[in-house]
């Protein structure tokens, strides 16, 4: 029965970002507060985990993974034909943190610390809410739980976006001797011309000699073309062309509001399908840090009164996302206009502000002063429908 002799208080399906963030907010805050930890049990079907990706945010907030931050930038820059705009802030830099550092952190945690299991190798199939209970269907058999989180991705996302866009991305990080870009600077977004939709490099000289460097495109349509002939051509055109690449990442994230997902009660979801990606940015890691932090501080709550009542945790307010909507709406009537929006939106906000912004968490000060950097007539028309 689930409710006499679970297998576990907490069963997560999934063990990416999401589920191993949670894990680690769970161990870190029990360890904190000198809570009990529950006994929660990760299920994720990879045997292994590989340096698949690299995540960058505004380092602003405290989280479990800060200390594997391997590259800050204090300045970032957009640029458009020719005009560039450059923030600076070195009290809340650019921060990149490579995915083997905080896979391996993670798994170390978890095995350290008791209540925590994770199982690799074993897939979700189907579940099962309960009275009392969850029932969780895997590849290796049937498990019971007081409680379950699902990160698995979204199902069922559109092939063409009428609401977004998919942002469609190839990169690679390479080796080349002196590339002679600033070492200080992250370039975000390098506006190239395209036929009918927004495109643009993203590069991140990580030292002297090593580069982070990504062609993206924010399309209507889900393919999976990628762009390595244009990140190939544009570092050629760059005279960049004695390099070798050292790894390569590439997806197609969709930029797409997600809201009718969310889920209370015994069974909720978290992360990418649960929207807690920014659909106007595609940046996810620090909204996932808050909504693992507020999620693990509930169910650290729901264990120690044994009532299990799990709520989705707000990663960013209800406005926020009206206005990503309407950005998002404008940029797909416009798609032409993305360079010069990008650049008034950098040229005419701070630095702090446009930190605050990116990692969700503007004020309302910071709201106006976005709104007003941005052409009255598409924005108000977006925001009428
Ligand atoms: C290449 C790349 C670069 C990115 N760069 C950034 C960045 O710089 N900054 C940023 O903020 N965001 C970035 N993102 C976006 C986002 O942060 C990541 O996609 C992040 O990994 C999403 O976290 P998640 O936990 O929701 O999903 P995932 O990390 O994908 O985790 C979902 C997990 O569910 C598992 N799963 C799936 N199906 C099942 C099943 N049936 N049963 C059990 N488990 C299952 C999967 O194996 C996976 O481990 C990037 C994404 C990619 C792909």
């Amino acid at each position: 029965m689930a409710t006499n002799d679970p297998d576990a208080d907490v069963v997560i399906i999934g063990a990416g970002l999401t589920g191993l963030s949670l894990a680690c907010w769970l161990a870190q805050l029990a360890d904190h507060n000198g809570q009990a930890m529950p006994r929660v049990h990760l299920l994720e079907p990879r045997t292994t985990y590989h340096n698949d990706r690299t995540w960058c945010f505004w380092d602003r907030e405290d989280h479990p993974f800060r200390e594997l931050i391997t590259h800050r930038w204090p300045q970032w820059q957009v640029s458009a034909g020719g005009r560039r705009v450059v923030q600076s802030n070195p009290q809340t830099p650019y921060a990149l943190l490579p995915a083997d550092a905080l896979y391996g952190y993670a798994l170390e945690r978890i095995d350290a610390c008791p209540g925590l299991s994770l199982q690799q190798g074993v897939t979700v199939e189907g579940i099962e809410e309960q009275d009392g209970g969850v029932q969780v269907h895997t590849s290796a058999g049937t498990l019971n739980a007081r409680a379950m989180v699902d990160t698995r991705p979204p199902e069922n996302l559109p092939e063409t976006s009428t609401t977004g866009f998919w942002q469609v991305f190839t990169g690679i990080e390479i080796h080349c001797p002196d590339h002679g870009y600033e070492t200080t600077t992250a370039r975000l977004m390098d506006f190239q011309a395209c036929d009918d939709h927004p495109c643009f490099v993203y590069l991140l000289p990580k030292d002297a000699h090593h580069l982070l460097v990504e062609w993206t495109a924010f399309q209507s349509h889900r393919d999976n073309q990628g762009y390595r002939a244009q990140l190939e051509h544009w570092l050629a055109s760059e005279g960049i062309k004695d390099y070798r690449v050292i790894r390569s990442e590439s997806s197609m994230l969709p930029m797409i509001p997600i809201s009718d997902e969310r889920r209370s009660g015994r069974v909720i979801k978290a992360g990418v399908g649960a929207g807690w990606m920014r659909a106007a940015t595609g940046y996810h890691f620090a909204s996932c840090q808050r909504g693992s932090m507020l999620l693990a501080q509930q169910i650290l709550a729901a264990s120690a009164s044994n009532q299990w009542h799990l709520t989705p945790p707000n990663v960013r307010s209800r406005w926020l996302e009206w206005m990503d909507r309407v950005f998002l709406r404008a940029l797909q009537r416009h798609p032409d206009q993305a360079p010069q929006w990008f650049l008034s939106l950098f040229s005419r906000t701070t630095a702090p502000q446009m930190g605050r912004f990116m990692n969700d968490q503007p004020n309302l000060r910071d709201a106006l002063a976005i709104a007003s950097a941005l052409p009255p007539g598409p924005f108000l028309k977006a925001a009428l429908v």
